[in-house]
């Protein structure tokens, strides 16, 4: 199944992959290969759609159990739920009872830590007394503790998911198949560009070069785009139909922050 390897069921694969290294890494690698293979037949940000598919899916698996499984609810109560993105998500289509399991455990769990944040409040020190340098640290104590910890679950996911297959990527680009697949591919975002450079050594810079200058024909044809945007935005060529040029800027848009609907 495409994607089997990703989120939840990747963590799987890799403590397997660690128990066998041999014999399960050249298993991973065809199956990584294939993947990778029709995620580059598609259009947009491959990285981007593995890690939307995975998203989807680390999203069903919450909502179904791990949403009350105690390591997965001290995590969304440190960081008082999800980071906006993904809180407006939940908001959105998060099932109703489960929605409402999550942040009355939040409040339930917060409540207290405020109470004692009220508490100390009221019990200020006037300035300048020998009481409050020990007022200002319990204060401080105690808001370090009602501020959110840790990061979104569903950020760290998709976070997950996209270092495992940028790793996968730059790897199986030393594939000739794969190669002759990215050429004629749609490329990356640039945030996903960015991440796959920070996997810079000597070995890979070959397949690096190759992202790179994927990267750079996509960003000169939008360029050539806008250079007719402009020139059609002259009077002496207004008269022209309008073409692409005009939706350029949406094409731009989705390339720097990748495969999002606008
Ligand atoms: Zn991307
Ligand atoms: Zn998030």
């Amino acid at each position: 199944m495409r994607g089997a390897l990703a989120n939840f069921n990747c963590a799987e694969t890799l403590s397997q992959a660690c128990s066998n290294p041999r014999k399960r890494n050249a298993e991973v690698d065809a199956s990584i290969r294939t993947e990778i293979a029709q995620l580059l037949g598609q259009e947009g940000c491959p990285i981007c759609t593995i890690c939307d598919e995975s998203l989807q899916r680390s999203w069903l698996w919450f909502f179904r159990e791990s949403y009350a499984s105690g390591s997965q609810v001290g995590k969304y109560i440190d960081y008082w739920g999800f980071c906006k993105h993904h809180t407006k998500l939940v908001a959105k289509i998060g099932p109703t009872w489960q929605k409402s399991v999550i942040y009355s455990a939040i409040i339930d769990a917060k409540l207290p830590i405020l109470k004692d944040v009220v508490n100390v409040l009221k019990s200020s020190s006037p300035a300048f007394s020998p009481l409050e340098k020990l007022f200002i640290r319990r204060l401080r104590r105690m808001s370090g503790r009602i501020r959110p910890k840790g990061e979104c679950l569903f950020c760290k996911s998709v976070d997950e998911t996209a270092r495992f297959y940028v790793e996968r990527l730059v790897n199986a680009l030393s594939y000739p198949e794969i190669e002759r697949l990215f050429k004629r591919s749609s490329g990356l975002c640039m945030h996903h560009f960015f991440q796959i450079l920070s996997n810079l050594d000597a070995n890979n810079a070959p397949q690096l070069a190759l992202v790179a200058e994927l990267q750079m024909e996509k960003l000169s044809n939008l360029q050539q785009e806008f250079d007719e945007f402009f020139r059609k935005a002259d009077y002496r060529y207004s008269s022209e139909p309008k073409g692409q040029e005009q939706t350029t800027w949406t094409r731009t848009v989705q390339r720097f922050i990748g495969n999002a609907d606008l």
